[in-house]
C-alpha cells in the first residue's frame, strides 16, 4: 500500500507539446493513478514574474533603498509578500513532495524557474531560519521550514550521459546539479532524491520516449521509498562551527569538491557503474 502523498510539480517549459510537457503528463498520470494528490505550477502558463524588484514589496516606502533580503524578511514576517508568491508558499507547505521539472539550459535551470526560487524562497521561510550565532548557523542543510518533506528534479539534457560522467567534458551531472539539489532544495530542509535525467533528449524518437516514460513511471512509484542523497547535515557534527568547514578525515580517500558534502560511500550518479550501455544512454536515468 503506497502512502498517499501530496505532490507539487513546478514545471518550467514554454511549450505544453514539448518533450517536457509529455513527461509532465506521464508523471501526473502515474502519481494520480497511485492515489496521490498532485498540483502543478506551470510557470510559463502562469506568466510567472521572474525578476525580483520593488513591485515585490508593496509595503516598502517609495523612497526607501531596496535591500532585497531585508525587504523579503520584513514582507514575509508582515504577511505583505505579493499574492503570487504567497500562493506558491502555500503550495510548498501543502506538498509532501516537490518536483522541479525543466530542460537543462546553459547547464542550469531556465531563468523563469530561477526567478521562482528567488521570489518564493523568502527570508524567514527558506533562509534566515533559526538561531544564528557563534554556536549555531541557523536551521539549514537538512533542517528548516521544509524539513521532513522530499524533493527531486526531472531534467532533460541535450548532451549524452557520457558527456556528464565523472570524466565527461560537460562536468559530472551531480556537480552541475549540486547548486540546485544542495543549495536550493537541501538548504531549506528537503530530503533530496536522486535526479531523473533524460540525456540526448533532442534525439528522442517514439520508442525512446516510451522507454523514458516507463522509467519515469517507475520513479514516480518509489517517491516515498527511494533513499535520499546522503548530504551531510550542517548541525549533525560533521562541520566545525562557526567556520562551517567539514572536519578533516571524514571523507573517503581521494574525494574532493562538492562530493565532500555527501556522506561516505554513496554512489554518485555520474559513476561508471550507473552508466547504461551506449544504446540505453539516450533513455538513461541518473
Ligand atoms: P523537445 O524539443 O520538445 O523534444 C525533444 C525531442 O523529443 C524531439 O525530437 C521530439 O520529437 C521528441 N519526442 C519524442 N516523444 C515525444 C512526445 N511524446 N512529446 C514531445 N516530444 C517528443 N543541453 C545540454 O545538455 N546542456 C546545456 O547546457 C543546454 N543548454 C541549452 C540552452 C538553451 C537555451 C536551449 C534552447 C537548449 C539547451 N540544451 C542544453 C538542450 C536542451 O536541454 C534540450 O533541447 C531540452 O532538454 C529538450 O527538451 P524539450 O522538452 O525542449 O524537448
Amino acid at each position: 500500500m503506497v502512502p498517499n502523498m501530496k505532490v507539487l510539480i513546478v514545471f518550467a517549459h514554454p511549450e505544453p507539446r514539448s518533450l517536457n510537457g509529455a513527461l509532465r503528463d506521464v508523471a501526473v498520470e502515474a502519481l494520480q493513478a497511485q492515489g496521490h494528490d498532485v498540483r502543478v505550477s506551470d510557470l510559463y502558463a502562469q506568466s510567472w514574474k521572474s525578476d525580483v524588484d520593488r513591485a515585490d514589496f508593496p509595503s516598502l516606502p517609495g523612497d526607501a533603498r531596496l535591500a532585497p533580503a531585508a525587504a523579503s524578511k520584513l514582507a514575509f514576517e508582515a504577511g505583505t509578500l505579493t499574492a503570487d508568491v504567497k500562493s506558491e508558499i502555500e503550495k510548498l507547505l501543502w506538498a509532501d513532495m516537490l518536483i522541479l521539472q525543466f530542460p537543462l539550459w546553459w547547464f542550469s535551470m531556465p531563468a523563469i524557474l530561477k526567478g521562482w526560487v528567488d521570489r518564493v524562497f523568502a527570508y524567514g521561510f527558506a533562509y534566515g531560519v533559526g538561531e544564528h550565532s557563534e554556536k549555531r548557523w541557523g536551521d539549514r542543510y537538512g533542517e528548516g521550514t521544509l524539513a521532513g518533506k522530499r524533493a527531486m528534479l526531472i531534467v532533460t539534457a541535450g548532451g549524452w550521459q557520457e558527456h556528464y560522467s565523472a570524466r565527461g567534458i560537460n562536468g559530472p551531472i551531480d556537480d552541475l546539479l549540486f547548486p540546485i539539489n544542495h543549495g536550493i532544495l537541501y538548504y531549506p530542509g528537503y530530503d533530496v532524491l536522486p535526479p531523473f535525467v533524460v540525456y540526448k533528449s533532442d534525439k528522442l524518437d517514439e520508442a525512446g520516449f516510451e522507454a523514458v516514460a516507463a522509467r519515469l513511471r517507475e520513479r514516480m512509484s518509489t517517491l516515498a521509498t527511494t533513499p535520499p542523497i546522503a548530504y551531510r547535515r550542517q548541525n549533525g557534527g560533521d562541520y566545525l562551527i562557526p567556520d562551517m568547514q567539514l572536519r578533516s578525515g571524514l571523507e573517503d580517500p581521494g574525494v574532493s569538491g562538492f562530493a565532500l558534502h555527501v556522506g561516505r560511500s554513496q554512489t554518485r550518479h555520474d559513476e561508471p557503474d550507473t552508466l547504461g550501455s551506449a544504446t540505453e544512454a539516450s533513455a538513461a536515468v541518473a
